[in-house]
């Protein structure tokens, strides 16, 4: 028997060995396994059953070890992963280790194993007698009595050289006993939702809900790939779809993958989804897959999945790569949000991975979102999704109102930089006589690079590319990050004239502090990354809000996500403008995306909700479009600009990005790069660049970033790949490609 293997661990190879008989016992596609290459011995995973072509078997290797022949990697995900790789270039190695979680990759607890142990001793005349008929259980027996306790049967029997059946022989003869050593089970509990599981009990869907099911109904049962976008209001009952196509997905005999954003910060969606799941399946447990589990927890959801013991995996990204059996359903809620891209190699996007996994398993992935990526969105228009729409509330009542206010006009009324306007603190002040709650946003990017007007609200853009150019404090110039056009930063607004061009957004602290100052009987509390960093400070906060025991929670956008507070009826946005004019050609979309969420989370319960925004371009139409919740509207507009300038979902964007210390060299080597490729792709790419990254210099190391644009990423990347390996880069340079770029900021 020979098999290929896919070392893991920076060897991006598939590697041929023979496989000793006693190895052979269930080794199968996927299996893990322990290989030598170049003198030391490497986990791999079985890819290939039989012998390579054009290479002479006798030269072949052994393997060293079968760690445990349960397929680690399931037939499906190897193919994932075969697809991953060529479609994000990157090694089959990193997305197999990221497939795979660390305990099961060291083998660890994976070992159902057999174990061997000596029940009855031989006495001499008994053993001489088993030397003569049978040497090879004498061989296994005089191992076997030196060991003080039981060992693994493949190791006793991969070290003795020797075969199953004279271990069975042993046993039979009632001198070994053999045994399965059973895998400790972690309990499933998590209590990320604080101690407040919200059950969920079922609603008689409703017609529009009823509709979107119905449209389901026929891929689920049927077992055929099809994607649906689940375009649905806030409030509109999104869940419920969901529920109930997992209900079907189950009754049908399959198994789901839930994915949200980040788990941690959707404690109160992933504690109603698990509730209301255990009452739809009682039997099926429901593994929570997230990045604070131990590993040992992890394992447990991991194998609970691979046995088919557990049918539903709820999780962030890398829930999309959970060893479900029989695959029926993927859900991917809240499909617009940028957590799904992963910012580190391998650099896949959840989303379309998702989509990608469905296909290859003639299953049904659904998109869900208040506000749908343009890209989903571009492909249900195309017919590729089957675009379903929820367009009432629930309860039917009306979206929050949201009130803009005018910053410039703020600006001048207060005779200094507003952090908080005359409208927002009138409005805490209400919330507090009537006792109830409020959120202030701040956006999570602390700085802001563009060049604002607070006076007229004019923001230089760059004439080509159609996003906010960026102020370089260094040698005082506005550049382009993506066609590199240069130019003088103006002292004064180049529309109005006036002096107040620079301007930096407010941290939370900031706001934290004008909340005090100007509000001073409530009740504030701050929530960001840097005050969250200990360990359960996140909950704690959420609980004493939850009870009412702080007025004005102060955070970063973080604290929007799938929370529920039916007390908070005013949410005020305290700078529209970051999002906005941010280097990137999704701040339009991003801030709609915000704005229209925030909305949502105010006056959930019945109460009626307020939302405030505070911004400097009140006319923009993220802005405009955002007041009335208006998603089609925006999005017609949006996508005519990004067709105009040749953007996402019209064209694929990859971002290519250099690292090196010798800023001289990295801007000529990545210039020589991007004339070699301008002169062999220059017919399927179009290049932007190269150009210094927005952040120009990191830990010593400067930046610089090369923009391709395609109209099919598998006509290109192939080629740019085999380009990338072939040119010859200094080792004091780094690069990396990402496919589909998400933050260009
Ligand atoms: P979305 O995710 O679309 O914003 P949710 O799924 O969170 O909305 O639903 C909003 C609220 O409406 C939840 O409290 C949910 O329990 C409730 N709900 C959903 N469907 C129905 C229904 N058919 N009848 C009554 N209440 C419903
Ligand atoms: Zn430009």
């Amino acid at each position: 028997m020979i098999v290929g293997v896919h070392p893991l661990a920076g060897f991006d190879k598939l590697l041929h060995y023979r496989v000793p008989e006693a190895m052979r016992d269930g080794l199968t596609l996927g299996s893990l396994v322990r290989v030598p290459v170049l003198n030391a011995l490497r986990l791999g995973i079985v890819g290939e059953i039989g012998a390579p072509k054009n290479f002479p078997v006798e030269r072949l290797k052994s393997l060293a070890q079968v760690v445990h022949p349960f397929p680690a990697l399931p037939p499906d995900l190897l193919e994932l992963a075969r697809w991953m790789a060529g479609y994000y270039a990157c090694g089959l190695d990193s997305i197999i280790e990221t497939m795979l979680p660390a305990a099961v990759r060291n083998g660890a607890g994976l070992k159902q194993e057999k174990l061997l142990s000596v029940v009855r001793k031989l006495t001499p005349e008994e053993l001489a007698l088993i030397e003569k008929r049978a040497p090879q259980q004498a061989k296994l027996y005089r191992f076997m009595a030196e060991q003080f306790r039981p060992q693994k049967k493949s190791l006793v029997l991969a070290r003795l050289d020797l075969t199953a059946a004279v271990a069975s022989a042993l046993v039979k003869r009632g001198v070994l006993s053999e045994e399965t050593r059973r895998v400790e089970r972690v309990a499933y509990t998590d209590d990320f939702a604080g101690g407040e599981l919200v059950a969920s009990q079922p609603h008689a869907p409703n017609a529009e809900q009823a509709a979107a099911i119905a449209a389901l109904d026929g891929e689920l049962a049927g077992g055929k790939f099809g994607v649906s976008l689940l375009h649905g209001i806030t409030g509109s009952g999104k869940t419920e779809v969901y529920l109930r196509a997992i209900a079907k997905a189950l009754a049908a005999g399959g198994g789901v993958i839930f994915l949200v954003p980040e788990v941690a910060l959707t404690p109160q969606t992933v504690a109603r989804l698990r509730s209301r799941l255990e009452a739809i399946a009682p039997d099926h447990r429901c593994v929570v897959w997230h990045s604070h589990l131990s590993e040992g927890e992890r394992l447990d959801g991991w194998l609970a999945l691979a046995t088919g013991e557990a049918r539903v995996v709820v999780g962030a990204r890398s829930a999309v790569f959970a060893p479900v059996q029989n695959l029926r359903l993927i859900v991917v809620d809240e499909e617009h949000e940028p957590a799904y891209k992963q910012d580190e190699t391998p650099r896949y996007h959840g989303r379309d991975v998702a989509v990608m996994r469905a296909k290859l398993n003639r299953a049904v992935c659904l998109l869900g979102s208040a506000t749908p990526s343009l890209e989903s969105f571009a492909n249900a228009q195309a017919g590729k999704y089957k675009l379903l729409e929820l367009k009432e509330r629930v309860d039917s009542r009306k979206l929050p109102h949201i009130d803009i206010v005018d910053l410039r006009i703020e600006a001048m009324k207060q005779r200094a930089m507003p952090s908080l306007s005359g409208k927002l603190i009138d409005a805490m002040h209400a919330r507090l006589e009537r006792r109830e709650q409020t959120i202030l946003f701040i956006n999570r990017r602390g700085y802001s690079s563009a060049m604002l007007c607070t006076k007229c609200g004019h923001v230089e853009e760059c004439t080509h590319c159609s996003i906010a150019l960026t102020y370089h404090r260094a040698d005082e110039t506005l550049r382009c990050h993506l066609c590199g056009v240069q130019k003088n930063a103006p002292l004064r607004c180049p529309k109005c004239g006036a002096p107040e061009i620079r301007w930096r957004g407010l941290g939370t602290q900031r706001v934290e502090e004008a909340v005090r100052r100007l509000v001073p009987r409530a009740r504030v509390e701050r929530m960001d990354s840097d005050t969250m960093g200990k360990k359960n400070r996140f909950r704690e906060v959420l609980a004493q809000f939850r009870a009412g025991k702080i007025d004005v929670l102060v955070g970063t956008q973080m604290i929007g996500k799938g929370l529920d507070f039916p007390n908070v009826t005013l949410v005020g946005l305290i700078d529209a403008d970051i999002s906005m004019h941010i280097p990137d050609f999704r701040a339009n979309e991003r801030t709609f995306q915000l704005l229209v969420q925030v909305a949502g989370r105010a006056g959930r319960g019945d109460r009626a909700g307020e939302v405030i925004v505070q911004t400097f371009t009140p006319q923009a139409s993220a802005i405009q479009y955002s007041r009335h919740a208006d998603y089609a509207g925006f999005a017609a507009e949006e996508l005519k600009l990004r067709k105009d300038f040749h953007y996402p979902p019209y064209r694929h964007l990859i971002h290519h990005l250099f690292r090196g210390k010798n800023p001289e060299k990295l801007q000529f080597f990545a210039e020589q790069w991007a004339k070699l490729v301008e002169l062999t792709l220059g017919n399927r790419v179009e290049l932007r660049g190269p150009t210094p990254s927005p952040i120009e210099k990191i830990k010593d190391e400067y930046r610089w970033q090369l923009w391709y644009f395609t109209p099919s990423v598998t006509k290109v990347v192939p080629d740019l790949a085999k380009l990338r390996a072939g040119f010859a880069w200094p080792d004091d340079i780094t690069q990396v490609l990402d496919i589909d770029a998400v933050n260009l900021g």
